[in-house]
């Protein structure tokens, strides 16, 4: 069974301060890590489409190392929209949950090339109507390809930093999602999703946090130093 660590146990309280305390945890997570970015590599919308659904439990790493054979193969929305899906299973089988993305990839597709001329929408309710795509994905493909901020993107990482800053106390993504957007300029949600998860891998670890070395130490109600 898995044990839950200091931090884990407290769920902080969100207070009225948090306005304030929000734009010094954006302050310093930006000095902290200034090359925060999207960690999936992609070179337009729909290579990120393609990638974000195969990051559903799955490392950003994996995903790098199998979609340069999916891109080459189907470098475009009508390519995958034809593909055979036993094909597309066999290229992406390592990042796990393969029948089910495989089946999500060629739906998405054959959606852009039915609906949206073979490319990429623009809106989150044009994004969420298609397969496999759930909230999640449609803010980082709005927000990382074309620098829209329609949300903040709540992963395993951005849910536990937020839970123990005591930003939320929320464990569902969407409502944690609703804790944090007002809390933060707008133009602001894809970079605080970065900055988040960049804290989460490097310093918010889950089993251990290193709060001696974190930069939000002496605002964070979960510290442990
Ligand atoms: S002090 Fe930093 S590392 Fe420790 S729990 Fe808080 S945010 Fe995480």
């Amino acid at each position: 069974m898995k044990r839950s660590g200091p931090a884990e146990r407290r769920k902080p309280r969100r207070s009225s301060l948090l306005p304030a305390k929000a734009a010094v945890i954006l302050e310093r997570l930006k000095r902290a890590y200034p090359d925060a970015k999207c960690a999936l590599d992609s070179r337009d919308a729909f290579e990120l489409l393609c990638a974000t659904i195969l990051s559903a439990q799955c490392t950003d790493a994996r995903v790098n190392l199998v979609t340069p054979a999916i891109f080459a193969r189907y470098p475009t929305p009508a390519a995958l929209a034809e593909a055979d899906q036993t094909d597309v299973e066999e290229i992406i089988r390592s990042t796990g949950f393969f029948r089910n993305k495989a089946k999500s990839l060629i739906g998405m597709a054959r959606a852009l090339v039915a609906d949206h001329a073979g490319e990429v929408p623009r809106t989150m309710a044009q994004l969420r109507v298609m397969p496999g795509i759930g909230r999640k994905t449609a803010n980082v493909v709005l927000g990382n390809a074309y620098g829209i901020n329609e949300g903040v993107t709540v992963d395993t990482h951005v849910a536990r930093v937020s839970q123990r800053l005591g930003l939320t106390r929320e464990e569902d993504p969407v409502k944690i999602e609703q804790d944090l957007m007002p809390l933060f300029p707008r133009d602001q949600w894809t970079l605080l999703s970065h900055l988040f998860i960049f804290h989460g891998r490097r310093t918010c670890v889950a089993r251990r946090p290193r709060c001696a070395e974190c930069v939000l130490a002496d605002l964070c109600p979960s510290a442990i130093v």
